[in-house]
């Protein structure tokens, strides 16, 4: 059995095979003992890790395990993942949201960050949890996914009232900026979770297509767990990474992208 393990800020992300056959598995970091038992008690097996909490798994393994660069393995998982979709690009973007977010521009086989953006899986957490006071991601999503930003969010057409705006009228003029004031105490949940996606979504997919000009690329491949059942932030990035001219991807297991690439150096 060969195995990669990305231990992340919020979530372990392993990918093994098994049988031959490639099987995904994630815990939340807190069960890190959790995962560095399931390890433990396997039989044969060879393992590398990646993440920023590799060091913290690999004091609790009784195992020998390699580790890689995170960066480096996202690369390589991403290539992995994208071939197995039938794609053959090489030049693109890749956006990982997960707790924060990095951006990278693949070019002839290599990797290289262009930057990122603290606003990330986490700030949909952590925004949504003071606002609302719910805190379970499954829970976050699905009342985002009924509630509508019309009233939170000011538009450029909102201010440019009866006249031809010179961008898009469809362009979130600020995100959380129409008049709240005289409306906070009726909104309700739906409605300011949908807000922070779109807060969210809308950063990630504006960096990612202003770094897809240093990139050579309108490619952009979203990855990372924030994706995961949130189709409201899938909508968010698609449409406003379209409207700003650059060809959005979502991975399909992309959010196990850094687990991949490090099994695939085993
Ligand atoms: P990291 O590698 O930093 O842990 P991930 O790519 O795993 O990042 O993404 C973490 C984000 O995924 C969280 O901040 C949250 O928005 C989202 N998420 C998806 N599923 C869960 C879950 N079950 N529990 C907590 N967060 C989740």
């Amino acid at each position: 059995m060969i195995i990669g393990i990305d231990a992340g800020g919020t979530l372990i992300k392993i990918a093994y095979t098994e049988n031959g056959q490639l099987q995904f598995k994630k815990s939340p970091i807190a069960d890190i003992e959790g995962v560095a038992k399931w390890v433990n008690g396997l039989g044969d097996c060879e393992i590398c890790l990646t993440g920023g909490k590799s060091g913290v798994l690999r004091s609790l393994l009784t195992k020998q395990a390699k580790e890689i660069v995170e960066f480096e393995a996202t690369h390589r998982g991403v290539q992995f993942l994208l071939s197995k979709m039938g794609r053959s690009e090489t030049t693109y973007l890749v956006t990982n949201v997960g707790t924060g977010t990095s951006i990278h521009c693949i070019q002839n086989d290599s990797q290289e960050r262009l930057g990122g953006t603290g606003v990330g899986g986490g700030t949909l957490v952590g925004l949504s949890h003071l606002l609302t006071g719910v805190s379970d991601y499954e829970e976050i999503v699905r009342l985002a996914s009924k509630g509508s930003r019309e009233r939170i969010d000011l538009k450029v057409k909102h201010i440019y009232e009866g006249k031809e705006p010179p961008i898009s009228g469809e362009l979130t003029a600020s995100n959380f900026g129409n008049d709240l004031f005289s409306i906070s105490d009726e909104l309700t949940k739906e409605e300011l979770l949908a807000t922070v996606i779109g807060l969210v979504g809308e950063t990630v997919s504006t960096v990612s297509v202003q770094a897809a000009r240093q990139c050579d690329s309108s490619l952009v491949i979203y990855i990372g767990s924030s994706f995961i059942h949130n189709p409201l932030l899938k909508e968010v990035v698609e449409s406003y990474t379209i409207l700003r001219g650059s060809t959005p991807l979502f991975l399909e297991n992309g959010e196990f992208s850094g687990a991949v690439g490090a099994m695939t150096t085993l």
